[in-house]
């Protein structure tokens, strides 16, 4: 007896028909066999070792054998309706991964882990992924999907950032491990947080995205951001937007009760301020005789130095807490 009659005749006593065609139909994985380097399993239709293979069920007969290798190849398939395109059923599905994770996984290692964790209610799907990379039923893909983003976990930091001030702000403790639906779910209710108490978060971003970037291109800049306290860095980052604001209206940076809680200038080499004119910076050899130095115009954009009295200006140092809040409260709940 040939091996193609082999598997027909023993396909044929286990689902009670008659023709080829239907006995290799109906059958569903139940459970995925996965061999590394130990002994090599035989397929109970033709007696073929496998590596990788299924234990399947009838559907009607519920008749379970396990298959490997072709025979399990030729099951799968009998699942694609006929005349489908494989390819471009493949290409959609990568398409679709490749949108609904933009990057963060790539769809060959998400199929690979559905394929390693597939629950027995997936296997099928799972089976179809590992051998085609498509699947015999498209809908299954947002099944798949729901799974994958329910039960994986991921570091925190791959899914959320600024993790310090998101807490912060939702007043909760994030675990270093989280799964997508979970990232979702803090996303969301920051989302729903009023903006006044989102501010730390607001402030933190602009800080790294804005601010950070100008400042390590400069080397005077840089050495001075280096010795600032973590709350004179927000009162820059925080002057900086406020000042990207006043411009060009030439709207004051705050209130002049709030400027007037800041120290005037003392030292060398800082950042200074003045709520009319905005935020800038003295370097080592801007001072000049008494009061007066050059002052380099953070909102000139091409970095502008203009002379001006120092003692009307305010320094960015040894600032309180509650005088920084205040500046981040007007420069990012509004
Ligand atoms: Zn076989």
């Amino acid at each position: 007896m040939s091996k193609h009659d082999l598997i027909t005749k023993n396909l044929r006593a286990l689902t009670n028909t008659r023709s080829f065609r239907n006995a290799v139909r109906g059958w569903a994985v139940k459970r995925m066999i996965v061999l590394g380097s130990g002994p090599a399993q035989a397929c109970e239709l033709c007696g073929t070792r496998f590596r990788n293979g299924a234990h399947i069920q009838h559907t009607k007969t519920a008749a379970a054998i396990v298959v490997g290798g072709t025979c399990f190849r030729t099951i799968l398939l009998s699942h694609f309706p006929p005349g489908c395109d494989i390819k471009a059923q493949r290409r959609d599905i990568r398409r679709k991964l490749e949108t609904t994770y933009e990057g963060l996984i790539d769809p060959g290692n998400w199929i690979k882990w559905i394929v390693e964790n597939a629950p027995p209610r997936l296997a099928h799907s799972a089976a179809d992924l590992r051998h085609f990379a498509v699947l015999s039923s498209p809908d299954d893909l947002d099944r798949l999907i729901r799974f994958h983003d329910a039960r994986r976990q991921f570091r925190r930091a791959a899914l959320l950032s600024n993790i310090r001030s998101l807490e912060m702000v939702l007043k909760v403790k994030i675990p270093a491990h989280i799964t997508i639906d979970q990232a979702k779910k803090y996303e969301a209710k920051l989302a729903a947080k009023p903006k006044r108490l989102k501010v730390p978060l607001i402030a933190t971003e602009y800080a790294s995205e804005s601010v950070h970037p100008f400042i390590v291109g400069d080397p005077a800049l840089n050495a001075v951001w280096k010795n600032l306290e973590p709350q004179e860095r927000r009162a820059v980052a925080a002057l900086a937007a406020l000042d990207e604001k006043a411009s060009p209206p030439d709207l004051p940076l705050c209130p002049d009760a709030l400027a007037l809680q800041w120290p005037t200038p003392t030292g060398t080499s800082l950042f200074v301020w003045h709520p009319k004119i905005g935020l800038g910076f003295v370097g080592e050899t801007d001072h000049l005789d008494g009061e007066k130095a050059y002052v380099w115009l953070w909102r000139s954009g091409s970095y502008q130095r203009c002379k001006y009295n120092l003692q009307y200006w305010r320094g960015v140092k040894g600032c309180s807490e509650e005088a920084v809040q205040a500046l981040e409260q007007n420069a990012f709940a509004r």
